[in-house]
């Protein structure tokens, strides 16, 4: 970075001094931004890197709700609202023990990035409870998603920021979540949430969208090689809902997906993972991934273990942040890898980033090769403001379109950038292009 660069991320970092996965997704995002703005400088002028790293609003609530034995419990509720130069704040929550400011800020930030590169007239936010899910009954997850809601809804609407699900908020939470809305507001404000059950506002294929869009952007990686799918094999990390929907598509293309896994352990199965049987551990009896070992025969549980390092030239890890350290790049190198997309976001750390670079491994980031959740968040908007539902296949093939046009907008701002290839660089540039000017059609603020 530059001197000035470095100047302002300095300051970033004295004002957000405890808050690691904030800063490292800032600097992910300045590291790329020096040849912009020095054919640029009316971004500096404008000072569009200092306003833009400061949400725009950050709401820190109370969320006090009762368990099932009566006990009073309090977690912590967030929204952060980044940035509504491109539209109306949307972002996902997150319910995981591990969540608090820092977490997501990083993951608020990415998202301005994210909505940016999808094309649609989206701003970004995130927010999220560092209430743990796993083990608590329906009634108890009903009952803090009322809670929740009870503070939220105050800070959302159709048009101002539609929350949607992440870790530990899926449609089950989304429905709870919206009849909290519904009942407190007396609306059916169907564009408030996304992610909605099928038979009240939502979208065919949001559930398969962000795991498909990310295996349809490695299908436009390898075409830039004239490679396919067909024929490869897979590692996937995670056994969520991203997870689920690559493994689904990657199979559907040809490839074989050996891999899944849970923060227990992972999933080894050289068959191929059948997602059936996965759809029903994860979905249906939400088990832990173990049991899919139980119940097949060519599957080997490694307890504790993450899954790289099996023979595999595709990588797809969609867990959670920084899951990819150098040791486990060096494993997925062990295995042959080729191609890593990031369905999680910011799975791979900094250091795991610059290694798959140095080795020449094509790398994707997450605020591009998972765009499709969010892209299609936006198309379930769109049904909402028509009163329509599209089918599967239409909702599908434009998912198709929205992946192959963020690839190839990163491919011609990573040459814009004077680093051709270079999907991160190209990302960063050309989401951050997009909203800058935005910023600065819209003055000071
Ligand atoms: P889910 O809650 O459905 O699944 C998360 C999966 O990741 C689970 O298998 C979970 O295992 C595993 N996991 C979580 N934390 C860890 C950890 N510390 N170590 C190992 N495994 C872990 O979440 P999603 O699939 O929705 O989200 C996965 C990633 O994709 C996140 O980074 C999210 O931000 C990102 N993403 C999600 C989108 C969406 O539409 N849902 C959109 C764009 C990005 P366990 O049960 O043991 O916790």
């Amino acid at each position: 970075m530059d001197a000035s660069l470095e100047m302002i991320y300095d300051e970033m970092l004295q004002r957000n001094g405890e808050q690691p996965e904030f800063q490292q997704a800032v600097r992910e995002v300045m590291n790329s931004l020096e040849p912009i703005l020095v054919s640029h400088p009316h971004y500096t002028d404008a000072a569009i890197l200092e306003r833009i790293v400061e949400p725009e609003r950050q709401i820190m609530f109370r969320v006090a709700w009762q368990d099932d034995a009566g006990i009073t419990r309090v977690n912590r509720g967030y929204r952060v609202e980044f940035n509504s130069a491109l539209g109306p704040y949307k972002g996902g929550l997150r319910f995981h023990p591990t969540v608090n400011l820092s977490v997501i800020k990083f993951l608020g930030f990415e998202q301005i990035f994210k909505n940016a590169l999808t094309g649609q007239q989206i701003g970004g936010a995130k927010g999220g409870s560092d209430f743990d899910p796993h083990g608590k009954s329906d009634a108890e997850i009903m009952r803090f998603c009322q809670a929740f809601m009870t503070e939220l809804y105050r800070h959302i609407g159709p048009h101002t920021d539609v929350p949607a699900g992440d870790i530990g908020v899926g449609g089950r939470e989304i429905g709870y979540l919206y009849g909290q809305y519904k009942r407190i507001t007396n609306r059916f404000d169907a564009g408030v949430l996304t992610g909605k059950g099928i038979n009240w506002g939502g979208s065919l294929a949001r559930t398969e969208a962000t795991g498909y869009g990310t295996v349809l952007f490695a299908q436009n990686m390898l075409a830039t090689k004239g490679e396919v799918l067909e024929g490869k094999t897979v590692a996937i990390s995670g056994a969520g809902n991203v997870a689920i929907y690559a493994v689904e598509k990657a199979q559907q293309l040809g490839a074989k997906v050996v891999t899944v896994s849970d923060s227990s352990g992972s999933i080894y199965d050289p068959e191929g993972i059948d997602v059936a049987l996965l759809k029903d551990v994860k979905e249906v009896q939400r088990a832990r991934i173990s049991n899919y070992a139980q119940r097949r025969s060519s599957a080997e549980y490694r307890d504790g273990a993450k899954p790289w390092g099996v023979p595999a030239q595709i990588a797809l890890p969609c867990a959670t942040q920084n899951e990819v350290n150098a040791q486990d790049f060096a494993q997925m190198v062990k295995g042959g890898v080729e191609l890593i997309a990031e369905g999680a976001n910011m799975p791979l750390t900094h250091a795991a980033i610059e290694e798959a670079k140095a080795a020449k491994v094509l790398y994707a980031p997450g605020k591009a090769a998972n765009a499709g959740g969010v892209a299609t968040s936006a198309l379930e908007m769109q049904q909402n403001d028509g009163q329509t539902q599209w089918t599967f296949a239409k909702v599908e093939e434009k998912l198709e379109q929205i992946m192959a046009n963020i690839h190839d907008t990163c491919l011609e701002a990573s040459e814009q950038a004077g680093q051709p290839g270079d999907y991160q660089v190209g990302a960063n540039v050309a989401g951050f292009i997009k909203v800058a000017n935005a910023m600065i059609d819209q003055g000071i603020m």
